[in-house]
């Protein structure tokens, strides 16, 4: 998707502050955080929304999923997280290409 700013970020083609990345999956932080840790974790391939997935996604869903826990302890989150995934106008997605969200510890604005 050659207009596809998620796609360009897993492409190198943008920077993002990185949190993970390997062949299938990158992880980089939110440009606008809604709490103190808030990341990404995205698929390297362009897919739009949760409800395009077909089943051959399955495992793809799996792996990101299952990162989350392991990435936001890395990123200092103890004691949990949430997690948001954005589908469709409706529901708030703002870009189209599926993306996780992974966020805890409060407002980024406080000093703790
Ligand atoms: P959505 O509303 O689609 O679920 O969320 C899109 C998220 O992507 C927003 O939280 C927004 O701040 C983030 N975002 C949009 N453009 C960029 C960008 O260029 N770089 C990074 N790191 N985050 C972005
Ligand atoms: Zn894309």
């Amino acid at each position: 998707m050659s207009d596809c700013i998620f796609c360009k970020i897993a492409a190198g083609q943008l920077p993002s502050g990185k949190v993970y990345e390997d062949d299938d999956v990158l992880a980089f932080h939110d440009i606008h955080p809604f709490a103190r840790v808030h990341f990404l974790i995205i698929p390297k391939a362009h897919i739009a929304a949760l409800s395009d997935c077909l089943p051959e996604h399955q495992a793809l869903l799996g792996k990101m999923l299952l990162l989350a826990p392991r990435l936001a302890k890395e990123q200092g989150l103890d004691t949990g997280f949430k997690t948001l995934i954005n589908t469709g106008r409706g529901g708030g997605q703002e870009v189209f290409h599926i993306h996780v969200h992974v966020f805890g510890g409060g407002d980024p604005a406080r000093k703790s």
